[in-house]
């Protein structure tokens, strides 16, 4: 069995955390009810949630990336970016406003996420490395126009058939390079999956699924997968440590159970899962990691303060 306390420099394995920073009301299971127009009405709690999550990281000596949406970055500048980056933690995008990038063209792509890029990078000056895209609806031609913008790594490719919005690209398209894999000039970070008979992709990789399933059962998927792979790709949103955000009525039965389900349950199994596996920030995973933390550390780059 795997010890699972992972990490390059601990027994080979590596771990990474990546926080995809928006409100409760971007999500899109609940935008039937919180349409885009109804946003600026909306209760905003994700300064306080990102706080809690700080500390929760803080008190468990992680390091992670926040994946920012561009709208928050601009309108909360000091508690979502520079906060962020004076804790130590890398800082990346989650685009700009929440669109699925199914719906945008490639233009308005590339507008939304230079746009987010540049926001971030505007506050702390440092540069903006890695991308999450919304729903994980990432494409092909998406990962070219990120590498043309001068991302590094994409961190959206969830390989799983759990949701329709989920992008799909071609495995002859990738190139396998370590435990990740090289689209053309960027990197893309997995999130993590376990092939169950080696066959049924299972989603093991955060979100929903994380606060769905019992912790034993996520806690033997995660001993599974870093035995297997040696690579574990985690991921949560604020609001989902955030049991007090409004409760959303005007959307489906499945989609209210999917944004509401144990949402008191998951600071606890965050803290479990944390204090049982050393996480890293996501740009960790890349062969580069340890001289980007060299090249981009404290005082110059991505906001990452100590190799640990
Ligand atoms: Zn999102």
């Amino acid at each position: 069995m795997v010890a699972l306390t992972a990490g390059y420099s601990m027994n080979g394995y590596v771990a990474t955390l990546g926080i995809d920073v928006e409100d409760w009301y971007h999500a899109e299971n609940v935008q039937p009810a919180c349409p885009r127009a109804t946003w600026e009405q909306c209760e905003s709690r994700v300064e306080a949630s990102v706080g809690r999550l700080l500390e929760i990281l803080d008190e468990t000596d992680t390091k992670a990336t926040f994946f920012v949406l561009g709208c928050l970055a601009e309108k909360y500048p000091g508690t979502l970016v520079e906060r962020i980056a004076h804790a130590g933690h890398e800082l990346g995008s989650h685009g700009y406003s929440h669109h699925l990038l199914s719906r945008l063209s490639d233009a308005e792509f590339q507008e939304d996420a230079y746009r987010s890029k540049a926001v971030v990078e505007d506050i702390t000056g440092r540069p903006v490395l890695g991308y999450r895209a919304p729903s994980f609806s990432i494409h092909l031609r998406a990962l070219e126009i990120l590498s043309e913008l001068g991302y590094i790594y994409d961190s959206s490719l969830n390989r799983v058939w759990a949701s329709s919005r989920y992008g799909r690209i071609c495995a002859s398209k990738m190139k396998k390079t370590g435990r990740i894999y090289r689209v053309g000039d960027l990197y893309e970070v997995p999130m993590s999956r376990l092939k169950l008979f080696g066959v049924v992709p299972v989603p093991l990789s955060g979100g929903g699924y994380f606060r769905l399933f019992p912790w034993p059962v996520w806690r033997l998927g995660v001993r599974r997968i870093l035995s297997q792979q040696g690579f574990y790709n985690f991921y949560l949103h604020p609001w989902e440590i955030d049991p007090g955000f409004p409760k959303v009525r005007n959307i489906s039965l499945l989609n209210r159970f999917r944004h509401h389900v144990n949402l008191d349950k998951t600071e606890g199994r965050f803290r479990a899962l944390l204090e049982t596996i050393k996480f890293r920030p996501v740009s960790q995973a890349l062969p580069e990691g340890p001289r980007l933390l060299k090249k981009f550390g404290r005082g110059g780059g991505t906001g990452l303060k100590v190799e640990r």
